[in-house]
């Protein structure tokens, strides 16, 4: 299996691999860059069909933590850990002992965090075996209410840029596509700044609630991204942005919370060519990786004071892709290179 010559290898510092014959556990860890301090990242346990695909997901999820904290303006560096294994038949823990120790082994170097695969009462076994662990139950918990307060905070800036410039969102249109975590508290903040609400979710009961305590107006989700509204936030699912969704849409902005939105780097291109404002998806949604950085100090107003500069950084992102004339995507990912490649 090709390491340095792995498509998502981008000089990744560390990658280190590790089987445990007691307990089955496979997994790797992949440390980006650390020049803003420790590589942070989520554990993600998922059935990977082969070790490279592993590896992939590794890589490249690690690059991408080390951009989200550097723009979000954290200490942090970024870093991944994958478990190759179903997290509903493999985990048990003993398994996570072994990868607490794994973690451990690295001496701070990675500092883990739930992830697709893992709880937050898993982190608390991982804790049992090395301190080098973010997420617990005593720590901080469930991040969604930071990510929605900095999606909120975003999308108030896409607003402030292309629609308005006193950022009020009294009447704005917006079309939520998926009403969890973090899609449901945000459609609860824009109800109360005064905006109107288009959804979709494909649990029925999240699109009830939507209607009965927010009014907003439901839709099918095959159909919310070309909702004639001045904001599509997508807070589901990635890649909801491509080829085929990209002609489709009516709304002028795009601000959401959900991973990896562009089905492919290109087509942050294509949206500026309609256009249309992306809010690059690592930018907006950084509130749950903030809420890490912050909580072990106990500010609380500090936290949020850093979660709603969010609103700024995308501010300086827009002015700069109007004046240097390129996509959104492309500005972020500069900004954040700038920022940790100078601490270097
Ligand atoms: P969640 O699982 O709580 O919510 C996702 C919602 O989307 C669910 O209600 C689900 O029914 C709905 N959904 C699934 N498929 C859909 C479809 N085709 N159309 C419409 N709705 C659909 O997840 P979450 O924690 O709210 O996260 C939402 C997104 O934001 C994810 O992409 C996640 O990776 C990203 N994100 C979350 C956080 C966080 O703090 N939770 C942080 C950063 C990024």
């Amino acid at each position: 299996m090709a390491v340095f010559s792995a498509p998502a290898f981008d000089a990744h510092e560390h990658v280190a691999f590790r089987f445990d014959p007691e307990t089955g556990l496979k997994a790797i860890i992949s440390v980006h860059n650390t020049n803003l301090g420790p590589a942070v990242g989520g554990c993600r346990m998922w059935p990977y069909e082969n070790d490279a695909l592993a590896l992939e997901d590794a890589l490249r999820l690690s690059r991408g933590m080390t951009y989200k904290s550097a723009l979000a303006n954290l200490p942090f560096g970024g870093g991944k850990a994958v478990i190759i294994g179903d997290s509903r038949k493999d985990k048990s823990p003993d398994l996570l002992l072994a990868m607490g120790r794994f973690v451990d082994s690295l001496g701070g170097l990675y500092v883990v965090a739930e992830d697709v695969g893992t709880t937050v009462e898993d982190m608390d076994i991982l804790a049992q075996v090395t301190k080098h662990v973010a997420c617990t139950s005593e720590g901080s918990g469930n991040p969604s209410p930071y990510t929605a307060m900095g999606v909120f905070e975003g999308l108030r800036a896409a607003v402030g840029h292309k629609l308005r410039s006193n950022a009020g969102l009294e009447g704005i249109h917006v079309a939520v596509q998926g009403l969890g975590q973090v899609g449901f508290a945000l459609a609860q903040q824009l109800h109360d700044a005064g905006a109107k609400l288009t959804v979709a979710d494909i649990s029925k009961d999240a699109v009830t609630r939507a209607a009965d305590e927010l009014g907003a107006v439901p839709v099918e989700p095959n159909s919310i991204h070309a909702v004639a509204a001045d904001v599509f936030s997508p807070c589901a699912l990635g890649a909801v942005l491509n080829d085929r969704s990209i002609g489709q849409l009516q709304a002028g902005i795009v601000a959401g919370a959900a991973n990896n939105q562009l089905a492919e780097d290109r087509h942050g291109a294509a949206l500026a060519a309609r256009g249309i404002l992306y809010a690059p998806d690592y930018a907006i949604n950084a509130g749950g990786i903030i809420e890490i950085a912050f909580k072990g100090e106990g500010d609380e107003a500090k936290m949020e004071d850093h979660v709603r500069a969010i609103h700024d950084t995308l501010t300086d992102l827009f002015q700069r892709a109007d004046a240097e004339h390129l996509p959104t995507n492309v500005i972020a990912d500069n900004m954040a290179r700038e920022r940790f490649m100078m601490a270097a």
